[in-house]
């Protein structure tokens, strides 16, 4: 590589195609903000979006705003704006809920798809939440059904006919590694397990497939890469081939056939519509929304293809401060496997990433060891890589991380 400077730099940004979406986002002053993958930059157009929902459509009209301003199918009309990003059908998403809600969903649908298999399977070291609701699906069956987890690298052995469910992070939230969707709900196929996907760290990040893999039910997060605004709604894709099968077991009235006749016994409604449980909040739809709405303005290969780039530079960038004090990178070095975020270890972590912080420049720490560093390519710049990379490197030349005011934990790291 020839050498890089700030000039170098920044003329990967005046060469950048998707560089006017920058001015589309709030970026406060002095932020460089590489944390995209934990809650996404607020767009300029959000504000105006929800003072509008607020004043008219909930302040004015009312309840009748269900109809004159669609809030009913709210839902539906966002859940096809998500189905461009990841490949799927217009009638195959739903937003709604959370992410968790949504595992839950879809685990409970594969164990109904497979009544008599036992064992619900990931792997160790998934996001939490995921494995939990797994947990929990365990208990609630009274103990016949197991879950059961394996190392990331033995989940294609631990496939075989006891398996109801597989589910699997697309791109791991530490290590940023790319699971071969195509290749993995192939292998499970081939013993009768449906395969849950979770976009999480994907959607609006990478180029995602999903009928070309030929994945049953997906899930992923509206506040991360959507922009969608802190606890924005989440959605939930089923294979167009599963949704007839399934009876949901969170039956609620939303997802019912025809809920304005309060029937006092559940049908569950034609197709993705029975994913949907109770009301929707409007104003995280009318906030997701807007997100999706500039998202889709960009080209997902263009996005991707920037994503790399700010995640290599930034490999590159780091290199002699690996050498120097003590980190190694945490996520694949080959971007075919690699998400849109960057990770080191460094045994003091926890600090570092705090006095990095104090500088302007926000990522995340998760435990134990790891600094993540996500790209947002609609709103970071080359420049920005460059900038977060003279902070570390200004942290650990100073050694001001060893301050005592960095070692305090806060309760969201
Ligand atoms: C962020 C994230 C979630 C979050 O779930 P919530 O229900 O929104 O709290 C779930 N799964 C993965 C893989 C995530 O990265």
């Amino acid at each position: 590589m020839t050498e890089l400077t700030l000039d170098s730099v920044r003329e990967m940004d005046r060469k950048d195609p998707l560089a006017s979406f920058r001015d589309r986002f709030e970026i406060p002053e002095g932020v460089i903000y590489l944390d995209g993958n934990s809650l996404g930059c607020l767009p300029k157009a959000t504000p105006e979006r929800i003072e509008t929902v607020v004043r008219e459509e909930w302040g004015r009209d009312l309840i009748r705003s269900w109809n004159t301003a669609d809030w009913i199918h709210a839902p539906r009309r966002v859940g096809t704006k998500i189905a461009r990003l990841i490949g799927a059908g217009a009638d195959e998403v739903v937003a709604a809920d959370s992410t968790s809600i949504n595992v839950f969903k879809a685990l409970s649908a594969c164990l109904q798809l497979n009544p008599e298999r036992t064992t619900l399977l990931s792997e160790r070291g998934n996001f939490p939440t995921d494995v939990y609701m797994m947990q929990g699906l365990s208990v609630l069956s009274g103990g016949r059904i197991e879950t059961r987890l394996v190392d990331g690298e033995d989940i294609m052995g631990a496939l075989d006919e006891t398996v109801a469910a597989l589910l699997l992070t697309h791109v791991h939230y530490k290590t940023g590694r790319m699971r071969d969707m195509k290749a993995v709900t192939a292998a499970a196929h081939e013993k009768g397990i449906p395969v849950i996907w979770d976009l999480s760290h994907s959607a609006g990040a990478v180029k995602v497939d999903l009928n070309g893999a030929n994945a049953d039910f997906a899930v992923g997060c509206g506040y991360k890469y959507l922009n969608g605004g802190p606890g924005a709604p989440a959605f939930i894709f089923a294979a167009k081939r599963h949704q007839e099968s399934v009876f949901p077991a969170l039956s609620g009235w939303l997802g019912h056939a025809a809920p304005f006749e309060f029937d006092d016994t559940y049908r569950p409604a034609p197709g993705i519509d029975r994913f949907q449980c109770g009301t929707p909040g409007i104003l995280g739809m009318a906030a997701l929304e807007t997100g999706l709405d500039l998202m889709l303005d960009a080209d997902m290969t263009m996005i991707r293809f920037k994503s790399l780039a700010l995640g290599s530079l930034f490999v590159a960038l780091m290199e002699d401060l690996c050498d120097q004090h003590g980190f190694t990178l945490a996520c694949p070095a080959d971007e075919a496997e690699r998400g849109s975020q960057v990770s080191f270890h460094h045994p003091d972590g926890y600090a570092i990433m705090q006095a990095v912080i104090a500088r302007g420049v926000i990522g995340d720490f998760r435990a134990p060891d790891i600094l993540r560093f996500g790209f947002a390519p609609l709103y970071n710049s080359f420049e920005d890589v460059w900038h977060a990379v003279e902070a570390i490197r200004g942290v650990m030349e100073s050694g001001e991380w060893r301050n005592d005011r960095y070692a305090q934990r806060a309760a969201v790291t």
